[in-house]
C-alpha cells in the first residue's frame, strides 16, 4: 500500500502533484535546494543539493515511490534512490531527455519524424552542418536548454559566428529550423501494467520562447491518433511509468517532435479544470500501480500562464463570484519576478463561442489581448 511520495524538485510541478494527491489521502517529502519551494507547503521539505547522497538516502527510506518534477535532476541521484524505492518514470527516460542530441537520436531510431539535426563540438562543425542543412537553422545547448533559454536561430551566414560566441562553450546540436504552422503536444499516462490513456492532443502558443496559451479541443480525430501513435512508441520503448508530454511542429497536416518531458507538463495544466481526471491524478495512479481516470473533456478549455506577478483581477475571488464564468485561477504562491510562471488560469466553457467570448475578455483583463494572437488557437 502506498503511502507517502517522494519527488525531488519541489516547484508547481510537485505542489500540484501534491494538490491532486491531498484527495487520494497521499502524503509527500521533496527534496530541493530552494529554501523557498512553493511545493514545501504541502509535505516535508528535505532542503539539499541534488547530489546529497545522505539526503537523497533520506528520500528514498521516507518514500514507498519517487518521481521527480523538472528533468535535469541527476540521473545517478535517481539510480541511487532506486537501489532503495522504486523510481518513476525510469531514471532511463531522465538520461535520454537531459541531452538533445540523445533525445533526438533516440526519436529517429524509433521512426518519429524530427527536423534534421547534427551534433556541433566546434566551429568547423557548425560549419559543415549548415552547409547540409541550410538556413534557417536553429543551434541549440545539448543541455539544461528550456523555454527557448540556450538556443540561437541563424538566419543568416554571419549569424553563426554571433551565436559560436554565445554558445559556443557548451555541447550543442544544430537543427532545421522548421516553419511550423502551429504548435501542439499530446500528454499520456502509461500504468505500471502498461495501461496507457491519452488527453486530447493540445494546440499551444508561445510567445517569447515560454508557453503562453493552451487549449483543448483543437484538432481532428485522425491527428490525434496520430498524435497517440508516436508517444506510445516512446513509452514503450523506455518502459514508461508516469505522465510524458510530447511537444510537435504540425507542418502541411505532417507531425514532427520537439522533444518529449518525462514529467507532468505546462500544456496539461487545463486538464485540471478540463478534465475527468488531470495529469497530475494520473501521474500519481500510475506511479502507485493504480488503475488510470478517464481523461475524458467534454469542456472547451483554454489556459493563460501568468507570468511575473499574479493579476490584480485574479484577486483570490471565487469562480462564482468574478464577472467572467468559468475561471479558475491557479496561484503557485511565489515570489513574483518578471517572467517567472507563478500561475495559471483556466478559462472553461460548454461551447465554442462561449469559450471564446470569455478568453478574449480575460485577455482584455489581463492586458494581453494586443500581443497575443489568440484568434490562432480559438
Ligand atoms: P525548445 O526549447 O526546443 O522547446 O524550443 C522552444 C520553442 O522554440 C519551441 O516551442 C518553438 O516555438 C521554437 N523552436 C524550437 N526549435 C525549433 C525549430 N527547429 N524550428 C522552429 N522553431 C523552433
Amino acid at each position: 500500500m502506498i503511502k507517502t511520495i517522494g519527488i525531488l524538485g519541489a516547484g508547481q510541478l510537485a505542489r500540484m502533484l501534491a494538490q491532486a494527491g491531498q484527495s487520494m489521502g497521499l502524503e509527500f517529502v521533496f527534496l530541493d535546494p530552494a529554501t523557498d519551494a512553493c511545493a514545501a507547503e504541502f509535505g516535508e521539505h528535505i532542503c539539499a543539493d541534488w547530489d546529497d547522497e545522505a539526503a537523497l538516502e533520506k528520500l528514498g527510506r521516507r518514500s514507498d515511490v519517487v518521481t521527480f518534477d523538472f528533468e535535469n535532476v541527476p540521473e545517478s541521484s535517481a539510480s541511487l534512490i532506486e537501489s532503495l524505492c522504486p523510481v518513476f518514470p525510469p531514471p532511463r527516460a531522465l538520461y535520454k531527455s537531459q541531452d538533445r542530441l540523445r533525445e533526438k537520436s533516440m526519436m529517429q531510431e524509433l521512426g518519429i519524424p524530427v527536423a534534421s539535426f547534427y551534433p556541433v563540438n566546434s566551429r568547423p562543425d557548425l560549419i559543415a552542418a549548415v552547409e547540409k542543412i541550410g538556413l534557417p537553422c536553429v543551434l541549440k545547448t545539448r543541455r539544461f536548454g528550456y523555454d527557448g533559454k540556450g538556443q540561437a536561430v541563424l538566419r543568416f551566414q554571419e549569424d553563426m559566428e554571433r551565436a559560436w560566441q554565445v554558445l559556443g562553450d557548451s555541447d550543442l546540436v544544430c537543427e532545421a529550423f522548421v516553419p511550423f504552422d502551429l504548435e501542439c503536444s499530446i500528454i499520456a499516462a502509461r500504468g505500471r501494467d502498461g495501461q496507457t490513456v491519452y488527453w486530447p492532443l493540445t494546440r499551444n502558443l508561445h510567445r517569447d520562447g515560454i508557453l503562453a496559451v493552451s487549449r483543448v479541443p483543437a484538432f481532428e480525430q485522425q491527428l490525434q491518433g496520430r498524435a497517440e501513435n508516436l508517444i506510445q512508441r516512446l513509452l514503450d520503448h523506455l518502459d514508461y511509468t508516469g505522465v510524458m508530454a510530447l511537444e510537435l511542429f504540425l507542418k502541411d497536416d505532417e507531425l514532427l517532435a520537439n522533444e518529449f518531458a518525462p514529467r507532468v507538463h505546462n500544456s496539461g495544466h487545463w486538464s485540471i479544470d478540463g478534465a475527468d481526471f488531470s495529469q497530475f491524478d494520473n501521474h500519481l495512479r500510475a506511479i502507485c500501480g493504480l488503475p488510470l481516470g478517464d481523461t475524458g473533456n467534454s469542456l472547451h478549455t483554454l489556459m493563460f500562464n501568468l507570468l511575473g506577478e499574479m493579476p490584480d483581477c485574479s484577486n483570490q475571488q471565487s469562480p462564482d463570484q468574478h464577472p467572467i464564468a468559468g475561471l479558475h485561477w491557479h496561484d503557485y504562491h511565489k515570489t513574483a519576478r518578471a517572467g517567472r510562471k507563478i500561475g495559471h488560469v483556466t478559462v472553461t466553457a460548454d461551447n465554442e463561442a462561449e469559450l471564446r467570448a470569455r478568453a478574449a475578455q480575460l485577455a482584455g483583463k489581463l492586458g494581453v489581448a494586443a500581443e497575443l494572437n489568440l484568434k490562432a488557437v480559438l
